[in-house]
């Protein structure tokens, strides 16, 4: 019968009278589809050249797909309709065409031929490679993690309606957690099986997750994203023993709120993904998310350094510093602003300048003052040193993430907010030394000073990366039994962890 088989490669819309011999590699829930009512069910077909092809069954053929076509099992398929898939955000497979399977497609068993290995089916991508992915909607690659908490279920906006999120943090021995968004129709079947048993760090593969910047950085389900519980990974049965043996950090972890923004460290980016300035000034549509690289100054000296925030949810509020506001953005009543640390300044390379906007701790480290302070300055007439800091500031070039955002009444330029910066060379003794010592990947720390007033915000910078020294040598374990399912330099990049 194997004679009489196709390869999947030559698979095309005109294709007919064909039979493909594959495995099931993936097998999704049987899902409601947005319409009420019908329902869906998505299989990823692999031959033994690792060629994969999608595949999908609706509705009433929904259950006999489900009972036929076994996860891991071998079969022959045949003339199942083949369609075209134009929009390359919704290719899953090696090919750009999708199977529909249904009653009258030929499926029978098959005997494996050779054992599946899956460890070349899902390679899985570190979390520190992970950056690169960032707001992509076609790459494809996979994640494995283990889930330590999850948040209550929440209803957000979107432009096609409401929509239905759980988030979860996500773990792994990288030691860096990030935030896990379940987006509809995961969050009603696998959102609750993880909830169900949450207390076990439940260990799960994601197949084709996406990558935003939302929280810095965090993972997100695409339509076609696969999540597979417990998979048959040799690195799953590793991962559940670094969890076991690393409960102190774990805690950490949900304790301290780790996978949270302002305790994430940036990772450098290529020098390929360095804009020059005057390719984001005239870029159209402009570019949300770039990384600069130039000369800091501040040149307009008539700012106050500070502006009134609302102590609960951290946003800018009109109201004036003693006088006790109601928050329309967290519905908080009577407080009182907290004076949050804002610096307006200028990156210059050689292609132009960018003035972009730097707040909290960004601005913190970058003029050594905190919020309290500078506003302390403020009441008694006594300005920060703008002089001293900007002979500081001169003596770095500074890699800085940047968001462009373009505010309604705004009709002509965006504005341009500071997200991560990373100080790449200095002279003598300054701010950028002591920021160096510690890159990667603890980088936005700051003085201790700067830290000080910011009672509801305390970081330190061992925080980040303690964590228990057993660890350490079984992610050396792990990183070698996994490397050559990991990108090259997965290896470097935990070596520069400094876990110990
Ligand atoms: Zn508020």
């Amino acid at each position: 019968m194997d004679n009489r088989c196709t390869p999947i490669s030559d698979l095309t819309e005109k294709s007919h009278d064909w039979m493909i011999k594959i495995i099931v590699m993936e097998k999704s829930n049987i899902f409601p589809a947005k319409d009420q009512g019908s329902l869906f069910q998505r299989f990823m077909f692999a031959n033994e050249k690792n060629e994969t092809i999608q595949a999908i069954a609706f509705n009433r053929d929904v259950s006999h797909a489900d009972n036929k076509l076994q996860l891991y099992h071998a079969y022959y398929i045949g003339n199942a309709s083949i369609s075209p898939i134009t929009d390359a955000r919704n290719q899953a497979g090696s090919l750009p065409y999708q199977l529909t399977v249904t009653k009258a497609t030929f499926i029978k068993a098959a005997t494996n031929a050779k054992e599946i290995q899956f460890e070349d089916h899902f390679p899985i991508t570190s979390f520190w490679q992970l950056d690169k992915y960032k707001n992509s909607d076609v790459d494809r690659f996979n994640i494995l993690c283990a889930i330590i908490q999850g948040f209550p279920e929440t209803i957000i906006p979107t432009a096609r309606g409401p929509r239905t999120i759980r988030r979860f943090v996500a773990v792994n021995p990288e030691c860096r957690p990030m935030i896990f968004t379940m987006w509809e129709p995961f969050v009603y079947i696998e959102g609750i099986q993880l909830m169900n048993m949450i207390h076990t760090n439940p260990v799960i593969l994601i197949i084709r997750p996406k990558i935003t910047a939302f929280h810095a950085i965090d993972i997100t389900t695409r339509p076609n994203t696969t999540i597979v519980l417990d998979p048959p990974l040799q690195q799953a049965a590793t991962m559940k023993i670094w969890i076991d043996e690393n409960r102190s950090y774990i805690h950490k972890v949900i304790n301290e709120k780790l996978y949270e923004k302002d305790k994430q460290q940036p990772v450098p980016p290529l020098q390929t993904q360095i804009r020059p300035i005057s390719q984001i000034i005239s870029s159209t549509p402009q570019m949300k998310h770039f990384w600069i690289k130039g000369m800091p100054l501040i040149v307009n000296l008539n700012q106050r350094f500070f502006s009134p925030t609302c102590p609960t949810c951290n946003k800018s509020t009109g109201a004036l510093m003693d006088v006790e506001f109601d928050c329309n953005f967290c519905d908080s009543k009577n407080k009182i602003p907290r004076p949050k640390a804002k610096v307006q300044l200028n990156i210059t390379d050689d292609t132009g300048f960018l003035s972009i906007t730097a707040e909290d701790r960004h601005a913190e480290t970058l003029l050594g003052f905190t919020g309290s302070e500078i506003y302390e300055r403020y009441l008694k007439q006594d300005p920060i040193p703008i002089q001293r800091i900007n002979e500081e500031l001169q003596r770095q070039t500074l890699l800085c993430e940047v968001r462009s955002y373009w505010p309604p009444q705004r009709q002509y330029t965006p504005l341009y907010f500071l997200t991560a910066f990373i100080p790449e060379e200095s002279a003598g003794e300054t701010l950028s030394d002591q920021l160096a010592q510690t890159t990667p990947p603890t980088l936005l720390t700051g003085p201790t000073s700067a830290l000080s007033n910011t009672a509801e915000e305390t970081v330190s910078d061992t925080n980040v990366t303690e964590i228990p020294a057993s660890s350490t040598s079984l992610l050396a374990e792990m990183s070698s039994s996994v490397k050559h399912n990991l990108e090259p330099d997965f290896s470097q990049v935990t070596k520069h962890q400094k876990l110990d």
